[in-house]
């Protein structure tokens, strides 16, 4: 049974194109039932408009808290026409019915991201009515439409014109489900609000998922993909962030994107960092963004090729030339001069990203991985870490130097997959060996890298995310030239470690803090 559109109720916050619809509707003989503001604007571009409380016969009150929630309309949205009691209850009660809802909601997302927002600002941009009459007119589909996104009013009215003022079934169905998911984001994102306040751990599972974009592939052709942000969120990795060239970014641009975006965020001085596979492969800070490029680069330039740099200082004319010799897949900075844009637009392949981000990522968030079935959820790895807390171990105390050296060093660990050493020198990575299931292993590589590109151990720093478990790895860090190991500490064998630096009067700083990553 097909409903003919005969009574349609709006109540919209976001008032966008609702005097159209709203007109549209009234061409075809509607009935326009409607709250407060709503009513305003409409009655304002010389519609005629059925007063909410008119048609419940109760008044909106409590500041617009109770404007629609009342049997009346409830049992006007959910009759089912087709049901003889249903009927018969509702003319024995007077019930008008309510064919089309047209709602969206009080503004609690945007209300709760705004900076300075009062707690009952927040709290009074819950909408209640809204909701409630959205999920009502969604079950009841099957004879009543529910509008909530005022991108869909114009297909809407056009069916409605074609059809003689009625909506498909199908039409009706999937506005019910664009309904629900509304209410189900929306609910979501006050669910979050409060477990934010509360700092509560478990609940954060409720949290929704809005899209931002489709991606043409996942990490290969043959998979399907998107980029979803958290429902609500006050930041993530492409928020402010504009693309001014260069093809679409990937799935693994994004994924390499976050993993550049999470390291910057370690320095304050001029720096570039280098991400291949999700891995760093070039760090440096410099007195500009163009010396610390040059020395990421020299890092592993092999590697380097086809990787995403991000540096947080301009790039500039000199800056644009060095990197038009090299093959980068995404180049991120928070500005781009007139210059530098136009050398790079010669490079159809280069994605450019300008960077509007001035905050820092949100330190409370978490930090999930999807298994089998499930999630594993953790505290993100970050924070600060003091050098007052970490512990000299050997004889040798480290230079002012050293010290600045092994602090880099171990920044740099942090963001390599495990096991993840890094050796470093003038503040720049000369070496990195990553993801290896053995520390030694890791080691190997590092200095191995730093060989290929040429560059000298001698005085480097060497980082370990983890203890070093045997005295192995340190040795032939030393055999290689480092000066100062930076790690955690705490295997069984630490002081087999700390003899070996001993003898060959190197220095070593405990952290007593591990950086796995995985
Ligand atoms: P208006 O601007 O028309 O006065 O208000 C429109 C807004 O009120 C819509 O966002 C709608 O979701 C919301 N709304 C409708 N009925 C109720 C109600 O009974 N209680 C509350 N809190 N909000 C309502």
């Amino acid at each position: 049974g097909e409903v003919r559109v005969q009574r349609a109720l709006l109540s919209v916050s976001d008032k966008t194109g609702v005097v159209e619809f709203a007109r549209g509707l009234a061409e075809l003989g509607v009935e326009l039932i409607s709250t407060g503001g709503t009513a305003a604007a409409l009655r304002e571009a010389g519609l005629e408009v059925r007063a909410i409380d008119d048609f419940t016969g109760f008044p909106e009150m409590m500041d617009g808290r109770v404007k629609t929630l009342h049997p009346k309309l409830y049992a006007g949205v959910l009759a089912l026409r087709d049901n003889a009691q249903h009927m018969a209850t509702a003319a024995e009660h007077d019930i008008e019915f309510v064919d089309l809802v047209c709602v969206n909601l009080y503004p609690f997302e945007a209300t709760a991201r705004r900076r300075g927002a009062t707690e009952h600002e927040i709290i009074e941009n819950i909408d209640i009515g809204g909701p409630t009459m959205i999920r009502a007119a969604a079950k009841n589909y099957p004879f009543t439409a529910v509008v909530v996104n005022p991108a869909s009013y114009d297909a809407v009215l056009q069916e409605l014109r074609d059809a003689g003022g009625k909506l498909s079934l199908g039409t009706r169905e999937s506005l019910a489900a664009e309904a629900f998911s509304t209410t189900a984001r929306y609910d979501s994102a006050i669910s979050r609000w409060f477990v934010e306040k509360q700092d509560d751990f478990a609940p954060l599972m409720l949290t929704a998922y809005e899209k931002v974009t489709d991606l043409s592939y996942g990490e290969n052709p043959h998979q399907r993909a998107a980029y979803y942000a958290d429902a609500g969120a006050r930041m993530h990795v492409l928020s402010m962030v504009r693309q001014l060239g260069g093809k679409e970014l990937s799935f693994n641009n994004v994924l390499d994107l976050n993993a550049a975006r999470l390291l910057m965020q370690e320095f304050e001085l001029p720096a570039c960092v280098i991400i291949k596979h999700n891995n760093p492969c070039g760090v440096a800070v410099g007195g500009s963004v163009v010396e610390a490029y040059h020395a990421a680069f020299a890092c592993d330039p092999l590697s380097a090729f086809g990787g995403v740099i991000a540096v947080n200082r301009a790039v500039d004319q000199q800056f644009a030339e060095a990197l038009l010799k090299q093959f980068c897949e995404v180049i991120i900075a928070p500005h781009f001069t007139q210059e530098a844009l136009q050398l790079l637009s010669s490079k159809p392949n280069m994605r450019i990203l300008e960077d509007d981000e001035r905050r820092k990522a949100n330190i409370a968030e978490r930090d999930l991985k999807r298994v089998m079935g499930g999630l594993l959820v953790q505290d993100r790895d970050m924070g600060l870490e003091d050098r007052t807390e970490m512990e000299v171990v050997t004889d040798r105390k480290p230079t002012e130097a050293e010290w600045g050296e092994m602090l880099f060093a171990w920044k740099v660990c942090k963001h390599v997959r495990s096991n993840a050493i890094v050796l470093s020198n003038d503040l720049a990575s000369v070496g990195i060996g990553a993801g290896q299931m053995s520390r030694v292993d890791s080691v190997r590589l590092a200095i191995e890298k730093a060989g290929i590109a040429g560059s000298p151990l001698l005085g480097a720093a060497m980082a370990s995310d983890a203890f070093f478990p045997f005295p192995d790895g340190p040795q032939l860090g030393i055999d290689a030239g480092v000066a100062a190991i930076i790690q955690p500490g705490g295997s069984k064998r630490d002081h087999e470690v700390v003899e070996a630096a001993d003898a060959a009067g190197i220095a070593m700083v405990f952290t007593h803090r591990r950086h796995f990553k995985h």
